[in-house]
């Protein structure tokens, strides 16, 4: 039997302490996995730091930060999510460390365990297949950071079952999210717009045009809240390159070739906001 308010989060890291948080937030149980015990405190760290903020902004009460922290538990045994409804993994982007933990999660889980991956890239068919249980494993992609941002795309794979898809998008509901449905394919429907528009805004800077105009461009022009550049800074340009490459790798396409400019930047090691430095300095 499994525990219709437990959630299983594997990976502690930007994106599944942020998912982790999203979860609680709704009420949920939720339990983190990591490998070691210092990546589940740094995530925990990370959980607790973002909760403080948002008391500090009135967002939510002491109390209430006490109460989600209260839903949130740790761990370093996989064993411990077998009673999970949902496990989402958020581990490093690498198929073979997902397809392992895939393995190990249908072993250890409830045959009704509904398995998720928060993957960017690979296909759910191909996560699927390492599994008994391939109609109920699905993507379930968020965006950094996850309990700001508003959209969950949610991606059958080839075998994902209805009604798992009912239920996932069901879950999306239930945690405030917005919905889209997503093709299994490399970029599902973000990234596949996003990446062709950070290439050609990187292409337009190697051509001489300044980041800032091409920013006040499409906030401007195309209404857009952050501009191209900014964004990709924001999410890392090695992210956005490894993004690039696997698209690239999957579809052939030279519209998803990573732009040179890019390739130099990253090699650089100007990768955004996070290391101060990208097509903006910080
Ligand atoms: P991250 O490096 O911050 O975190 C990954 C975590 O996974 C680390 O704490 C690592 O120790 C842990 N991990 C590795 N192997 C593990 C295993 N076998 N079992 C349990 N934990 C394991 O990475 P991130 O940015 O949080 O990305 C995680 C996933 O989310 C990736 O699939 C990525 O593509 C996806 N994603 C990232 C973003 C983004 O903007 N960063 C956005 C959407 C989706």
């Amino acid at each position: 039997m499994v525990n219709e308010q437990k959630v299983s989060i594997v990976g502690a890291g930007q994106m599944g302490s942020g998912i982790a948080i999203t979860f609680a937030l709704a009420g949920y149980s939720v339990l983190v996995l990591d490998i070691k015990d210092e990546f589940v405190k740094s995530g925990l760290k990370k959980i607790e730091d973002f909760l403080e903020r948002s008391v500090k902004k009135e967002k939510i009460t002491t109390k209430e930060k006490q109460a989600i922290l209260g839903r949130v538990s740790t761990s370093t045994s996989m064993k411990e999510a077998a009673d999970s409804f949902l496990v989402v993994e958020a581990a490093t982007e690498n198929l073979e460390i997902k397809l392992t933990i895939f393995k190990e999660l249908d072993e250890l889980c409830d045959s009704e365990t509904i398995l998720a991956s928060n993957t960017s890239t690979y296909s759910i068919a191909k996560i699927a297949s390492v599994t008994n249980r391939p109609e109920k494993v699905i993507g379930m992609h968020f965006f950094i950071p996850a309990p700001v941002m508003k959209l969950v795309e949610v991606i059958p794979g080839i075998k994902t079952s209805s009604g798992t898809t009912k239920k996932v998008v069901e879950i999306g509901g239930k945690i405030g999210k917005k919905v889209a449905v997503a093709p299994d394919s490399s970029g599902f429907i973000v990234n596949r717009l996003l990446v062709p528009m950070w290439n050609e805004a990187a292409n337009l800077v190697a051509e001489g045009t300044k980041p800032e105009d091409i920013d006040i461009a499409m906030k401007n022009g195309a209404n857009l809240p952050m501009g191209p550049l900014e964004l990709a800074d924001f999410a890392g340009l090695d992210t956005t390159l490894s993004v690039m490459e696997e698209m690239y790798a999957y579809f052939g396409d030279p519209k998803f070739r990573p732009s040179p400019l890019l390739r130099k930047m990253v090699d650089a090691g100007l990768y955004g906001r996070k290391t101060g430095e990208g097509f903006y300095k910080y």
